[in-house]
């Protein structure tokens, strides 16, 4: 197996989790309303870091032996601690032009960034770039209302920029959808508002097997033990709690495996409720 990837199948189809690097973000950012005793106790016992989230960014590739499928770019240039995901896809023996479909989950700028290349042409020159109506509209418009987010402004004016740069050279390869919607056969996108206006998860599936793409529904498991504690990220946190909460009960009612891009790589794994309330993760497939 290369390095920073990780090969399963899911029935009949191929999916890889694809590293594309990571970043560090300060811890408040990713907790804005934890309790700082609970958070700091809650990292402790986990012997993760104080300060700092060291959060992966995690590709997906579905290859389904007729359509070659990858969800999520990484950061591209945005990030001197990403932007590997082209490096790894040729490590698993696929090239930019063998991609026919982009999946965004999202227009943020650590799922876009390697949308396009370094002089700001689409890096994946024959797909068809897939993202959910809503949120093409939410951020070509002239001003996208990021009010709702608990990072500082000058974060929250790069994302916005981010966006605007990234999806303008798409125009003529985007394909908006609405709505539960097969993008290819056995790859379907389920709208999960909240993040983001028009956040998509995906569900795979094929011959009775199913992995659940969350995107950014969740970026740290301790989301989902604590589903009380928000994300600094989401732009609507009411919205992106219940829309964790229905993604979680269908994985578990539905046997479901799980990704989601800011877990530990490879980021895919099982849900559990918990009797204390909220879920347990476990990772791996
Ligand atoms: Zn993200």
């Amino acid at each position: 197996m290369p390095e920073g990837s990780y090969r399963f199948q899911v029935g009949a189809i191929c999916c890889t989790v694809l590293s594309d690097g990571y970043f560090s973000y300060p811890t408040p950012w990713f907790f804005p309303n934890a309790d700082p005793d609970e958070l700091s106790r809650a990292l402790a016992s986990r012997h993760l870091p104080q300060d700092a989230v060291l959060s992966p960014y995690t590709c997906l590739l579905i290859e389904t032996g007729r359509h070659v499928v990858l969800v999520d770019t990484g950061g591209g240039e945005f990030s001197r601690t990403a932007g590997a995901v082209i490096a790894r896809l040729e490590t698993v023996g696929v090239r930019p032009k063998d991609v026919d479909t982009v999946v965004l989950t999202h227009a943020h700028p650590d799922h876009i960034g390697g949308a396009i290349d370094s002089r700001g042409r689409p890096a994946f020159p024959y797909a068809r770039y897939v993202l959910s109506q809503p949120e093409w509209d939410f951020w070509t418009e002239s001003r996208s209302d990021l009010g709702g987010l608990r990072v500082p402004e000058e974060v929250k004016r790069m994302i916005g920029l981010a966006a605007r740069r990234c999806l303008a050279p798409l125009r003529f390869q985007v394909d908006t959808v609405e709505g539960e919607t097969e993008i290819v056969p056995g790859v379907c996108a389920i709208p999960a508002p909240g993040h983001t206006p028009g956040h998509l998860a995906l569900l795979i599936s094929s011959d009775a097997q199913h992995l659940l793409n969350m995107g950014d529904a969740a970026v740290h498991p301790l989301h989902l033990e604590r589903p009380d504690w928000e994300n600094g990220f989401d732009l609507a946190a009411g919205k992106a709690a219940a829309t964790r909460r229905m993604l979680l009960e269908r994985a578990v009612a539905g046997n479901m495996h799980l990704m989601a891009f800011h877990f530990p790589f490879p980021s895919v794994g099982r849900v559990a409720a918990r009797q204390e309330g909220g879920w347990e993760w476990t990772p791996g497939w």
